[in-house]
C-alpha cells in the first residue's frame, strides 16, 4: 500500500515528463486531400522521420559516447549515417529558433515546439547549400517540411568547413521544463534513437524542384497549434 501511494504521489511528475516528450506526437491537422483538394481535419501521429521518404541511413543507439572535439563531452543525441544531400525534414512543428554557424555542429538548425517544451537541433549540414532556403531564424516550418540537406560540416570555428568524417545527421532532442534549462548546465537531453525506429513508419515524400535548386516536400498540412 505505501508502495502503491508513492508511485501516485509521482504520477503528476511521469505525466508531465511523458507529456513533455510525447504530447506534440499526436493530435490534430488538416491534410489536403490530393483529389478533391480540400483540407480535411484528422486526427493522428503528425511527426514525421527526420529522413526523407526513399532515402536510406543508418545508426545505432550512440546516446553517452564521448566526444574529443573541442573539450570532453558526452554524445546528446543520435547520428543517421546517410549520403550527402539527403533532404532532412522537420519531425515537429515549431519555430526556428536557431540558424547558421555552430563550430560544433556545423551549419545547424534548432528548432522549437509551439508548446516551447521541445527543441530539435538538427547539424553537420551540407557545406555550400545546407539549408532550404525558406529557412530563417523565426520563421515557422511544418512538421514534414525540408528544412535542410545532410552533409558532413562542423569542428571548426571557421565558417563552411567540412570536418566530420562521416556524413551523417546530427539529432538532438532537449525538453525544456523552464528557460533556464535552455542553456547551461542543467539541459535535459533525450536519447532519440528509439524514438528515430518508431518514425520510420512516417516518412515525408518530397520533389525536386530544377528552378529553385530545393527539394521540397509533398505534403500539404496545416498544424492546429493549441
Ligand atoms: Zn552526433
Amino acid at each position: 500500500m505505501e508502495e502503491l501511494s508513492q508511485n501516485m504521489a509521482n504520477y503528476d511528475y511521469y505525466l508531465e515528463s511523458y507529456n513533455a516528450i510525447l504530447g506534440g506526437f499526436i493530435g490534430t491537422y488538416e491534410i489536403k486531400n490530393a483529389e478533391t483538394n480540400l483540407y480535411e481535419k484528422k486526427y493522428g501521429l503528425k511527426v514525421f522521420s527526420p529522413i526523407a521518404g526513399g532515402y536510406s541511413y543508418s545508426h545505432y543507439d550512440d546516446f553517452g559516447n564521448s566526444r574529443s572535439y573541442g573539450y570532453k563531452r558526452v554524445h546528446l543525441g543520435n547520428d543517421l549515417m546517410g549520403s550527402i544531400g539527403t533532404p532532412i525534414i522537420a519531425i515537429e512543428s515549431g519555430y526556428v529558433e536557431a540558424c547558421g554557424w555552430n563550430q560544433y555542429g556545423g551549419w545547424r538548425i534548432g528548432i522549437r515546439s509551439f508548446d516551447g517544451l521541445r527543441y530539435y537541433y538538427y547539424a553537420h549540414l551540407r557545406k555550400d547549400h545546407p539549408y532550404n532556403s525558406e529557412i530563417v531564424e523565426g520563421s515557422i516550418v511544418t512538421a514534414g517540411d525540408v528544412i535542410g540537406y545532410l552533409g558532413m560540416t562542423g569542428y571548426s570555428t571557421k565558417e563552411n568547413v567540412n570536418n566530420i568524417n562521416v556524413p551523417h545527421l546530427h539529432l538532438g532532442l532537449q525538453i525544456i521544463f523552464d528557460p533556464v534549462q535552455k542553456d547551461g548546465t542543467n539541459q535535459i537531453w533525450i536519447d532519440v534513437y528509439h524514438l528515430v525506429n518508431f518514425l520510420r513508419q512516417n516518412t515525408s515524400a518530397v520533389y525536386y524542384d530544377k528552378e529553385a535548386k530545393e527539394y521540397y516536400s509533398k505534403n500539404d498540412i496545416i498544424n492546429e497549434r493549441d
